[in-house]
Formats: C-alpha cells, structure tokens, sequence
C-alpha cells in the first residue's frame, strides 16, 4: 500500500523529508501548474511515506515557513516547500509538521508519524482500517478504494456528505485518450494517432494503476491462422455468466458473438440463458440484412441453450460446429476477445468506481472500444473498418465513468431550477448517438444529445451501510474550458428497462443516421424505475452548493454554515458524519462484521416491532387494517352467530394476536392481526 517509495534522502536542512514518489495513481495526480485545477481532499494512509503531506493551505489550522525542501514528483520535477504546519484532521486526530505541497493531487498521512506522534494502533484489514489510541479506543478508520486506504471521517468528508463541498479524482490531459479509449496500449494508440490527428499521445511515460490493476495476461491458447474469406461467413458465439450481481435491468449474462473476418464483436445482455435462442434469430437475421452477407459457419461451446436452434440452422442453410469439452483452445479466439473485453471493462470499472452492479454498461462500452482499435489478430486493422468498410468516428468518444452534466431541457422548468443533472458518463447510444449517464441524484439512467463533459474529473465512491453516494467537484471548477459537445435539443429518459434495453445494447442496431428530433421527447414521463436504484429511499440528495476556494495566502478560513444530514441517511447510523456526541454508539456496538442481510434483519427487528396490546396497535393505521380485514373474513366466513347468553354459562374472552409477515429477503410482506379464542379459562 506503500505509495510513497523510499530513495535516497535528498540534502535538505533536516527539517523534512518527502520520498521520492517513483509511482502514483495516474487518476489521482494533476500537475497544478497545468490545466486540472482540481485538487483532492481526501486523506490516503501511507505505511511508506515519512512525512504527513497536504495539498491545500485552506487545511491547515497552523503553518510556519522554513528553509526550502526538495521533494520529487512523480514526472521527475523535482519541486520544493518551504511551508510546513499542522492540521486538525478530524475530531481526535491532529497532524504535526505536514508538508504543503500543491503540485500534489492527493494528501497523505504517514502511519509511522501518526503512530510516534500520538503513540497509536493501527490494523489494517483487507477492506478497512482501524486507528486506536493507547487508551485501546478507536480514534479513526479507513476504508480500502482500489488498493488505498483512505481516511473516513474528515472535516472534507462531513461536508461533502452534507453538500456543503465536493471531491473528486482527477487524471492529467495528457492521458485522455488513453482512458478513453479503455486504457489501451501505447503502441495501439500511436496506430490510432496515424489516423486520426486529434488523438494525442502522451509523451510522458507516466504509471497507470488502473492498467496494473485490470489488465490481466492473455492466454496462451494457440492461435490459428486460419480465418474466414468474408464478413458475417463465420460467427464464434459464447455466453457467460451468471455474474454474482445483476445489473440494474435484471442482466446476469452476456451472449458474445464474434466475428471471423472483421473481428468485430457484439455483446448482448441476457437475463437467463432462456433469451439466447431468440436473441440469435433476431441477430443473425437483422445482421445478413443490414451488412448484405450471409452468415455460413457458427462456431460455439456445447451449450443446450444453442442447440435448441438447430431446426433454423437448416432453414438459414448455417453450418453449426462445437467445440470439443474441456479443450476451449477450440473457442480460442472467442476466449481471447473474453479476456480483451474483461480486461477493458475491469479498467472502466476500476477507474469509475461505480458499484459493481453497474457491470453491463462497462462490458457493452469495452466492446465499443474493442471494435474500434487496431486488432492484432488481422494485422492491426480496425475491426469497425473491416466490416463497415469505414474509419470509425471516435469524435464523440469520452472517458467512461467522468463527470458529465446533461441538460435538463424541460417545458415545465421554472426559471429557477437547474438546468442540468450532474451524471456519471456510462457510454454512448449508437444510433442516435446519444450519451448514457447516471443521474447522481435519483440514480437512474438518462440518454441525452446534450451533455457537457468533465472528462478529467472521476468522482470518488463513499460507501455508507451499502448506501453508496458520489463526492462531486463544485460547480465552479472547470466550468469555462469544455465547450459544449452537442448542441441539439433532443433527450429522453430511459424509465423502461425494456425500452432501454432495446435500444442500447447491440450494435448491428445501432449505426442508423441519428435521428434529428426536436422535440423534449418524453422527459415528462413519471420516473418508476424501481430495479433502477436498488434503493430504500427516494429522496433526494442536496446539491452542493458553490464555494469557492479559498486563496492560498490567505489563512484557514472556516465555514460557519451547520452541517446536516441528507435526509437520507436519517435512518442510518452515521458515525463518521457527525460528532456531536463525545462517545457515539457506533463506537460500541457495531454491525460491521456482520453479512449485509443479517445486517438488514437486525435493523429491521429493532425498528419494527409487534403490538402486545390492542390498546397498542390501535394506534397504527397498518395494525387497525389487518384487524379490520381480519374482523371481515370471520363476518363472510359466518364465525359466529350472536345470540343470547344462555343461563348459567360463563363466556371466555378473545384476544387479539399480531404478527408481522417476512418475505425471504427480510423486507414486510404484511401485518397479520387474529382474534383468538381465550381457551385457557
Ligand atoms: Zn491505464
């Protein structure tokens, strides 16, 4: 976790020591001096680093100047401070002597400073971090993003949670077009910078963690030289899946068709295997259509879900051959364009951070990569190119999973509303040539024309109680220097998955001329994507409000404003989002070990309880329902018949019993109250 490496000590006046940063997460450094203004507030612990570092002044509640000290970036630049101060960094933790360091995008603490300075513990789990006092109590904790751990808790934090500031990650300009183009080779992108000037090529050999961390080997099956003469004459076909976590449409597979000739490749998202065999009528029907060839041979594994289609093999005169049990050499080149399309994806979803549900957008924008990027396997040709006979146009192509703001053209606006949703970028929609993106607010997915990108800015995941929320940059920065990319007035929202469904995933639909409609199309439909969310709320998120950045020279200027919840997370606990208490429960009674839905069952006991009297449920609409409905079906089932009391008997009592009903998942499935006869007496 070191991201600090140690090297030589370089001649200072003793002061202090940064080491020499020989690698960084190219998504988190920006060269201040440049054009990414954005900085980081979020607090990385580096077991590695000997010295506290920090990249703003606005966080320090004391600084002093000293004899200037070198410090090594990771460009090679070697820059100097001369600031060196402290900084209260949450409630119970305060820095001493942290370097200011504004070429850096990141802050850093060093776990061994912190350990001598306030004689503390720490322990690192695979997920989390823990930070206790001598006195053994937790004074702090972190939680792991993509190898880091990051510090939970801070001043930063509270107020990006309460919309009073906003964070984010950035990566350098110079490495757009290799994020865009799903973090592909050097040597790829030089191809591409051939054919298309606009494509730059960084010139600095900067460190891609996302490409260590995502790019797996390939395989070494064995690779054929044959191929097949023309387009569409030989198709290689898979599925695979079930993926643990489906996507927000219900998708847990995908069916993946290749191409021979062109290698072009078209991924298309199922539900069950139950879709495979409509899926492949409907596309090797429409594809001899659109591209006027005729597919020969099908190639795939022994699937049953395949061989249910051999009665329209014969009709279409296709040739079916399988490949041989455990020898997937066989389905080599099937496997291998797996291995590319996963690799890529794994890239998009590691640098985007967006919850693993998500998947399918990451997988279909991989293959629109994939497709449009020279292929070894036919010579460093373009697969687009091979089968539509044309160079694609990467002009609209963006960095899956950055900041977008899509327009919020609405007849119905007041003058005052927004006039755009802040959204995460999550592909484009071939056809009409519209952007994918997720609103941050309500979590659902909007298609829109008119989008204005933030292609540097990724936003950093929080994770709270499985409520993932996003940080984002204020609205102020880095406003004025993106243009708008589209200018026509044409979005939809999305709010059938079937529609959705329809219209995104599979590229042979998808080249059409853009249809240039005018009108808002149907943004006024009621939102009720549900499967869209996964969510227990739906309210929304307050906005974050402009602050501008305090200048450097002017010293820590704190807010005054109150923090407070979004409403949310009222029914949550939230103990790194408020300290108003000295000793919080979530100190001393925690839910962290145990499984997501044990979790959700205990909270759900302690908020749900059942009456113990009538006078009790009387007070509950949902209790006087079910004793109402209860009380009907005895009047239609006849019960009883009321009569006199005959002499000498002594009638016994009723009582009301009540029972709240659990579906499998934990959640209410209803209140059921019955009257009981009072046998006992
Ligand atoms: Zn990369």
């Amino acid at each position: 976790m070191s991201l600090l490496k140690s090297s030589t000590k370089l001649a200072g006046e003793g002061t202090s020591q940064v080491n020499n940063v020989t690698k960084c997460i190219a998504s988190s450094y920006s060269d201040k001096q440049g054009t990414t203004p954005n900085s980081l507030d979020t607090w990385i612990l580096d077991s590695g680093a000997t010295y506290h570092v920090c990249d703003s002044l606005s966080f320090f509640t004391a600084y002093r100047e000293v004899h200037a000290i070198p410090v090594k970036l990771p460009n090679g630049n070697i820059v100097t401070t001369n600031i060196v101060g402290d900084i209260n960094i949450t409630s119970q933790i305060t820095l001493k002597n942290v370097l200011y360091m504004p070429h850096f995008s990141f802050n850093l603490i060093s776990v061994s400073r912190v350990s001598q300075d306030l004689g503390c513990v720490f322990a690192f789990t695979d997920t989390l971090c823990f930070i206790q006092n001598s006195m053994q109590k937790m004074i702090g904790s972190g939680r792991m993003i993509n190898g880091l751990y990051y510090l939970e808790g801070t001043q930063s934090q509270v107020e990006i949670q309460t919309g009073k500031q906003c964070n984010s990650l950035a990566i350098p300009k110079t490495a757009l077009w290799h994020f865009r183009l799903g973090h592909t080779s050097h040597k790829r992108l030089e191809l591409l910078q051939k054919l298309y000037q606009n494509i730059e090529v960084n010139k600095v050999d900067f460190c891609c963690d996302i490409c260590h961390l995502a790019k797996q080997r390939k395989l070494s099956y064995e690779l054929s030289n044959s191929r097949a003469s023309s387009c569409l004459e030989l198709l290689h076909m898979d599925i695979w899946g079930p993926f643990s976590t489906p996507t927000p449409h219900g998708h847990k597979y995908f069916l993946k068709i290749v191409d021979d000739f062109s290698r072009f490749t078209w991924i298309i998202l199922l539900k069950g295997k139950f879709e495979t065999t409509s899926k492949i009528q409907n596309f090797i029907l429409f594809s001899e259509e659109h591209f006027g060839h005729k597919v020969r041979y099908l190639r795939r594994d022994n699937g049953p879900e395949f061989l249910s289609l051999s009665k329209f093999y014969i009709s279409k005169g296709i040739l079916h051959q399988t490949s041989y049990v455990n020898t997937p050499q066989q389905n080599g080149r099937v496997e291998r364009k797996h291995q590319c399309i996963l690799n890529i994806a794994r890239a998009l979803m590691t640098q985007s951070h967006l919850p693993p549900r998500y998947w399918g957008y990451a997988v279909l924008h991989s293959v629109f990569i994939v497709n449009r990027v020279p292929s070894n396997a036919i010579k460093g040709q373009i697969p687009f190119t091979v089968l539509h006979n044309k160079l694609p146009d990467l002009s609209q192509l963006k960095v899956f999973g950055s900041l977008c703001y899509v327009s919020t053209q609405d007849n119905h606006m007041s003058k005052f509303d927004h006039r755009a949703k802040k959204c995460v970028y999550l592909g484009i929609k071939p056809g009409m040539k519209g952007y994918v993106a997720l609103d941050l607010h309500n979590h659902e997915i909007i298609v829109s024309r008119n989008v204005i990108f933030e292609e540097t800015i990724f936003c950093i995941l929080i994770i709270h109680q499985n409520l993932w929320e996003y940080m984002v940059p204020p609205n102020d920065i880095h406003s004025s220097h993106i243009a708008p990319n589209t200018t026509t007035n044409d979005q939809e929202t999305t709010n059938n998955p079937s529609t959705r469904q329809n219209n995104f995933p599979i590229e042979p639909f998808s080249h059409p001329e853009p249809s240039h409609t005018t009108s808002p199309s149907n943004h006024d439909q009621p939102s009720n994507s549900p499967t869209d969310c996964n969510q227990s709320h739906d309210s929304i998120p307050p906005t974050p409000t402009h602050s501008p950045e305090p200048s450097p020279t002017i010293p820590l200027r704190k807010s005054t404003r109150t923090s407070k919840l979004p409403s949310h997370l009222l029914d949550y606990h939230c103990n790194s989002m408020t300290h108003t208490t000295p000793y919080p429960i979530s100190h001393f009674v925690s839910h962290d070990n145990l499984s997501p839905s044990y979790s959700t069952f205990c909270l759900s006991l302690l908020t749900d309880k059942e009456p113990e009297s009538y006078a009790e449920a009387s007070k509950h609409e949902c209790w006087t329902k079910s004793m109402q409905t209860e009380l009907n079906a005895l009047a239609n089932n006849n019960t009883w018949v009321i009569v006199d009391l005959p002499e000498g008997v002594k009638p016994i009592g009723s009582k009301w019993v009540y029972k709240i009903k659990r579906k499998a998942d934990d959640t209410i499935d209803r209140y059921k109250a019955r009257l009981v006869a009072k046998g006992y007496n």
